[in-house]
């Protein structure tokens, strides 16, 4: 299938809802096959989120369709995968070829494909009224849209979820990611040679580290630009280490994410001593090493239905997976390439979105519930009996290079 052809479907203009990976995804995919589209992001920038992308062969496909290059332009190959133990040996690798980019890079591919004067920043969403023959968006600024379809792909914290579904939110799942990206003109020779051309891990009790290089965000593309990613789960109970850890350094806590150069020193100097005491030295070296880690806290969303008469969901906005399966750009793409499906067999817009709901609901559901299973371990606060036996499955060096971000899940 091509996205370049023209749709069936007569009602042909469509918003969306935030201009992060999802919102492109569909926004292009739609504009491809003839439809008017009109992005609308809150941020007046969006850039510099620095962070690691595992791929899966759903997700180079969906850009090969885009005509978008998924290949040496997109990030790096990584053949294998280690796992370390406290002391720093190796205790499992295995053969795992696999292609990684970085969040700011897949963005910035996928913004050069759409029209820019049809991408709109600093535009927020604020309420949305729909009746029989259209959608309308207002927005903080106080201007509105209207179109035949309106998309939600504002993420996490979406307010079109919130509209539809006040009391739907995001369930904290008992761990954070303390996550950052080094040089790679600041490693060692030996780290270049034995931790930075891999997807390695380090398994403390309860706990999770991982590493792989990334291309940094420009162009360039020179092997000077290549980064180390590295993002370590613990484990944070929600009465007093998350409150702790998300309060800033002017003493205030937003209740669910803090900034990065908001993070207070003290918590960051915590983290570090702990590394000392219960990562494998290579990765603690790593990770003392990150100039400004941030902390993301981990959690769940499962929306009721993705549709809304005219207003589809899609990407973190419908459904926020934990990280472990790297699924979330996928199925992102995923979504959007179902919607396109859906809306181009020439029935009207609200038949079409209840055909992707049929066709999204359920398989983004066992997504979510999938990398709950994955991380079930590394909660603060898990259940004792049947359910800490079936995390502990999922523990095993063995199982984590097997099962973390890879292809071998399917629904
Ligand atoms: C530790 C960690 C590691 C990860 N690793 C991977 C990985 O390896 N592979 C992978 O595929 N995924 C990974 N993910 C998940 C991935 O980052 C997300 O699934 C993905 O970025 C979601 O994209 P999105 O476009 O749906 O949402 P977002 O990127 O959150 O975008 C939502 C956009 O909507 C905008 N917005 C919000 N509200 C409004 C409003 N009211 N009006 C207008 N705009 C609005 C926001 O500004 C934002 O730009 C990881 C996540 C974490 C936390």
């Amino acid at each position: 299938m091509t996205w370049r052809l023209q749709s069936l479907n007569t009602e042909t203009s469509a918003i969306v809802i935030g201009g992060s990976i999802a919102g492109l995804f569909a926004g292009l995919m739609l504009s491809r096959a003839g439809w008017q589209v009109d992005i609308f992001e809150s941020a007046a920038r969006l850039d510099g989120r620095g962070a690691g992308i595992v791929t899966h062969k759903a997700l180079l496909d969906a850009l090969r369709k885009l005509d978008i290059a998924a290949g040496d332009n997109l990030g790096l190959m990584i053949e294998t995968r280690k796992v370390f133990d406290r002391e720093g040996l190796e205790i499992a690798t295995a053969h795992m070829p696999q292609l990684v980019t970085s969040w700011g890079r897949l963005h910035r591919l996928l913004k050069a494909e759409f029209p820019s004067h049809r991408y709109h920043g600093s535009h927020t969403l604020v309420d949305i009224d729909q009746d029989e023959s259209g959608v309308t968006a207002f927005f903080d600024n106080g201007q509105q849209a209207r179109s035949s379809l309106l998309i939600g792909a504002d993420g996490i914290r979406s307010t079109v979820r919130q509209l539809f579904e006040p009391s739907s939110n995001p369930e904290y799942a008992g761990y954070v990611a303390w996550r950052g990206l080094i040089d790679e003109s600041e490693l060692s020779p030996s780290e270049l040679e034995t931790v930075f051309p891999y997807f390695t891990f380090c398994l403390p009790p309860g706990e999770q580290v991982l590493a792989y290089p990334v291309m940094a965000d420009d162009d360039s593309g020179f092997k000077a630009q290549r980064r180390c990613n590295a993002v370590w789960y613990r484990p944070a109970d929600p009465e007093r280490q998350l409150p702790d850890l998300l309060t800033d350094i002017d003493g205030v806590n937003n209740g669910s994410s803090i900034a990065p150069d908001r993070v207070r020193p003290s918590v960051i100097a915590s983290m570090r001593e702990d590394s000392r005491q219960l990562l494998a030295p290579q990765h603690g070296a790593l990770i003392r090493r990150i100039a400004q880690p941030f902390i993301q806290p981990i959690y769940d969303v499962n929306c009721a239905s993705m549709v809304y008469g005219r207003v589809a969901m899609l990407g973190d906005a419908a459904f926020t997976a934990r990280p472990h399966l790297g699924m979330g750009v996928t199925k992102a793409a995923e979504d959007a390439e179902a919607l396109l499906r859906c809306l181009s067999e020439g029935d009207p817009v609200v038949d079409g979105l209840i055909n992707f709901k049929s066709t999204r609901q359920s398989v983004n559901a066992s997504i979510v519930e999938r990398s709950r299973q994955l991380g079930a371990y590394l909660q603060a606060n898990l259940d004792s009996g049947p359910e800490r036996d079936l995390a502990a499955n999922h523990t095993t060096a063995e199982a984590v290079l097997a099962e973390t971000a890879t292809d071998n899940f399917s629904v």
